[in-house]
């Protein structure tokens, strides 16, 4: 069941959550919101400045949806839906719906569609398997240099496509104090991990102090280098980037955010400034895009996604495709069409503005980057390669032979060689774990190929006559 992760890894119920004065809960601003009449999210309220306010006036159920979108109440699904993927939407961001209906890209994203319930048995709950690397709850050690921290369970909007549907919005809570030690503990315990990505959830929906909190602890570990904070904050809910939040932010420097724009739908004043803000306060800011089915899944839509991005100093970095989690089938596009994107972005963009389309394995495999093939051919003497326009080249390689690239020394290695140690000549084999042969060849009994002992007795006679015969 879903909801037992949250209780094992983020939410134990017998230990207080970080002590966060403006902590919300799920049912919070949805009793608000059910015994108040909604506002309609209009620009002009007082408060729409006020993040809090924006968090606390999320459209949270069908009621409140079908009263500022009367056309979709013919969608009944929705509520069924939202039963099972809770759903939450900020004024901010329902105000970029242009059009009431599933054609438009913000709607899709935040909306729930009755297909989220379709469920076939390639989908999983966890496809990446996090859970299966977590080392301490809370914690995702996949990557020998990387960590990846889950700092809370909600996020200020719910997005349709998200990765952790298994976690994100069930039930609206944050790492506890315990949790954060056991993980500092484990960060003090293997210095290997250089890099943190805190991520959730979403981070930034966190109160000020309760982030400080997390960043405070993971900059106590000297061997942590960089950290990095997930967020889309900046696309759903830009009024949280607040001087004060990127102030204390840039106390922990070097602090990278990683942001999530979809759709040019979203680049909008308000998002501008706050990546403003936070590229103004040091902070490196990029972007990771989902590629989804009806959203943004055209090469046109992506260039002028990337341009807008570029401009308000947001670098993409990746561009994902749609993993295979319950509940996102009908936003899967096939990987041939992440391809066709990355074609048509090369020599039409710049290479500041392209990102690296990667596909997360299923099985906990890690990201794997595509491109099409520009490598046509090659021998020992000249490569043939190929540009954006189909044009062929030959790149004669030099003369004198190379030395081939230094080892990697035991101290860093990773347990195992990797795909480089064959193609530098550092190991001569990787094979697959698991193997029917392998199960075979680790079964067999040690032996010589042909023992004395084992042979027939009248074979062990009848050839030791023979060898008397010739001795004589
Ligand atoms: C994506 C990811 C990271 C960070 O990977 P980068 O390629 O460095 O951005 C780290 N840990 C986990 C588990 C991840 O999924
Ligand atoms: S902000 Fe991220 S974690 Fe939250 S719902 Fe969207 S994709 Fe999922």
């Amino acid at each position: 069941m879903e909801t037992s992760i949250i209780n094992e890894t983020l939410a134990s119920k017998d230990e207080p959550p970080l002590s966060g004065t403006e902590q919300t809960s799920a049912s919070g601003p949805a009793t608000a919101l059910q015994n108040s009449a909604p506002e309609t999210p209009s620009r002009q309220h007082p408060k729409w400045n006020d993040w809090r306010w924006q968090i606390r006036n999320r459209i949270r159920t069908f009621q409140d949806l079908t009263d500022f979108f009367p056309s979709l109440r013919s969608h009944s699904s929705i509520a069924k839906v939202a039963e099972k993927y809770p759903m939450a939407i900020t004024p901010y961001y329902a105000s970029l719906i242009k059009t009431a209906d599933y054609s438009d890209p913000v709607l899709q994203m935040s909306v729930p569609q009755g297909q989220e319930m379709f469920a076939p048995d390639f989908l999983h709950a966890d496809p990446l398997e996090e859970e299966e690397d977590m080392p301490v709850p809370g914690l995702v050690h996949r990557y020998r240099d990387r960590a990846l921290l889950m700092a809370t369970t909600m996020c200020s909007m719910y997005c349709r496509h998200c990765t952790r549907k298994r976690v994100a919005g069930y039930e609206e809570s944050s790492i506890s104090v315990c949790q954060l030690n056991e993980i500092t503990n484990y960060l003090h315990a293997h210095p290997e991990v250089k890099d943190v990505v805190i991520s959730g959830g979403d981070p930034m929906t966190l109160p000020t102090s309760l982030l400080e909190r997390i960043l405070m602890a993971v900059r106590s570990v000297p061997s942590v280098e960089i950290i990095r904070i997930g967020t889309r904050v900046p696309v759903v809910l830009p009024q949280r980037i607040t001087n004060e939040l990127t102030q204390m932010i840039a106390k922990y420097h070097p602090v990278w955010v990683n942001t999530h724009f979809n759709h040019p739908n979203e680049i909008t004043p308000e998002a501008q400034a706050a990546c403003a803000k936070l590229a103004n306060a040091g902070i490196p800011l990029g972007n990771q895009t989902v590629l989804l089915r009806g959203i943004n899944d055209v090469p046109q839509v992506i260039e002028e996604l990337c341009r807008g991005l570029v401009r308000m100093r947001v670098r993409p970095y990746y561009l994902f495709q749609c993993d295979l989690v319950r509940g996102v089938e009908h936003f899967r596009t096939p990987i041939s069409r992440g391809i066709e994107i990355m074609e048509y972005l090369r020599g039409r963009l710049s290479g500041l503005a392209i990102p690296a389309f990667v596909v997360d394995a299923p099985h906990g495999g890690g990201k794997i980057p595509l491109l099409p093939n520009y490598l046509v051919s090659t021998s020992p003497t000249n490569t043939v390669l190929r540009n954006y326009e189909g044009m062929m080249v030959n790149y004669p390689e030099p003369v004198e032979p190379m030395p081939r690239a230094p080892a990697t020394s035991p101290a860093l290695r990773t347990s195992s060689p990797g795909v480089w140690d064959l193609s530098a000549g550092h190991a001569s084999v990787i094979v697959p774990a698991g193997g029917q042969r392998q199960k075979r060849r680790a079964s067999r009994k040690s032996h010589r190929t042909l023992a004395r002992e084992d042979q027939h007795p009248e074979f062990s006679s009848l050839l030791e006559s023979i060898m008397s015969d010739t001795n004589n």
